[in-house]
């Protein structure tokens, strides 16, 4: 039995041991259920910050020379960038229309008091830089932690040779990060039972109608995110018809769709794009450079769970906290490995950002491999219309050198 069922089965188990525990049994659940919840979260908030320090630094080492890249290289991120911040935005509109989490509260954590007033802009923006990384880590700041995983990936990329050390330190580190996430994800069936039983039986059946909710949110998200944003581009700006080009990119969407993995959908996502007669130079920068930093599913779902944790927790969000979830939602997205379940891992990150209990989460994880599914197709279409509109852009600029 592979690992999804049985978090499936783990999630089942706890809504029916929740919903047959009654009025009476909800203080057990609190006792002795809840903390193997919270032994599983608290391994999972362990290894956050080693892996978004280390897949950040590699996320930007994995650029090459940013000099020698040059105009296609700006050129993508900007799309990724762009396109991103837009599936974000667009997530956190579906959270806001459908709220899934409203009508649904979590016990314990009273963190009304997160929705503070939002800070003036400035002290925002001078807040991201560190004066110390190591207090932000200690204080697991994440907006200056990435700040800092930036600085650090541009200096051993500007460095060169003489920081091969560091790099294959943070390689070392996310690596064994990854490995980590891998033991901690096997107790996850576990951990989301004793997640979930106390929430069943303090709310009763409730509970069911906020997660159709959030996988409605995202999977009609993901599908406008899909036709709108990047069916929109191919049709106003694509030389090749919107049904065409979706034809083509049919085999790496599939793929990506039933793998959850950006990553291991690459040599697929390499022969469509060579079937779409897409410039073999453009498409082996932008596609591995994609499935690495460009994540617009994942950002899209993360905007929609952030909201669905505030709204179980009766958080109304500031304006900021708004502006923090995009602008580390995308950043995440640069650290978002792809490999089924990391988008999740970079949820608890945004959480933390926002000021947000982790345990809300736990919800989520029962039903993130379903989520994952839609989120990783959309996150491999994105990297193919990127390529798409890329290369055709390049097109008739072939004398020049590229790199
Ligand atoms: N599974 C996703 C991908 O590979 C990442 C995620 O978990 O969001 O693109």
């Amino acid at each position: 039995m592979n690992l999804s069922t049985k978090i499936l089965i783990g999630l089942g188990l706890g809504v029916i041991v929740g919903l047959n525990m009654g009025a009476e049994g909800v203080n057990f659940a609190k006792l002795w259920i809840a903390p193997l919840g919270a032994i599983f979260m608290n391994m999972i908030r362990m290894v956050i910050i080693p892996l978004v320090v280390s897949s950040l630094i590699l996320g930007v080492c994995g650029l090459g020379d940013i000099s020698k890249i040059g105009r296609i290289g700006g050129k993508t991120i900007a799309f990724y960038l762009s396109t991103t911040a837009f599936a974000i935005i667009l997530g956190l509109l579906f959270g806001t229309i459908l709220e899934p989490g409203a009508g649904l509260s979590m016990p314990g954590a009273d963190v009304k008091t997160a929705a503070k007033a939002a800070p003036p802009l400035m002290q925002v923006i001078v807040g991201i830089f560190p004066t110390n990384p190591l207090d932000a880590m200690l204080k697991a700041n994440m907006l200056q932690i990435i700040v800092f995983s930036l600085f650090m990936g541009t200096g051993i990329m500007a460095v060169g040779e003489r920081a091969d050390t560091l790099l294959k330190f943070f390689d070392g580190l996310a690596e064994v990060s990854y490995k980590i996430v891998g033991f901690i994800m096997q107790i996850a069936p576990i951990g989301v039972f004793g997640l979930i039983t106390p929430v069943v039986a303090a709310n009763g059946p409730s509970v069911l109608l906020p997660l159709l909710k959030v996988v409605l949110a995202v999977y009609v998200g993901c599908f406008l995110h899909a036709t709108l944003v990047y069916g929109g581009l191919i049709q106003f700006f694509g030389k090749i018809s919107v049904g065409k080009f979706f034809k083509t990119i049919f085999p790496a969407q599939l793929i990506s769709f039933t793998s959850c993995s950006s990553g291991g959908t690459l040599p697929v996502s390499m022969n469509c794009a060579k079937e779409l007669n897409i410039n073999k130079e453009v498409s082996s920068f932008v596609l591995p450079l994609g499935a690495t930093i460009n994540m617009d599913g994942t950002a899209l779902y993360q905007g929609v769970c952030a909201l669905f944790v505030a709204q179980i927790y009766g958080v109304d969000l500031t304006m900021g906290q708004y502006m923090t979830i995009i602008i580390t939602g995308t950043l995440a997205s640069i650290g978002t490995a792809g490999v089924p379940g990391a988008g999740f891992i970079m949820l608890t990150m945004i959480l933390t950002a926002i000021g947000l209990p982790l345990e809300g989460s736990a919800l989520i994880a029962g039903i993130d491999r379903i989520l994952d599914m839609p989120r990783t197709c959309v996150n491999v279409t994105g990297d193919l219309t990127a390529c798409y509109m890329i290369h055709q852009s390049e097109e008739g600029k072939k004398e020049e050198p590229l790199y």
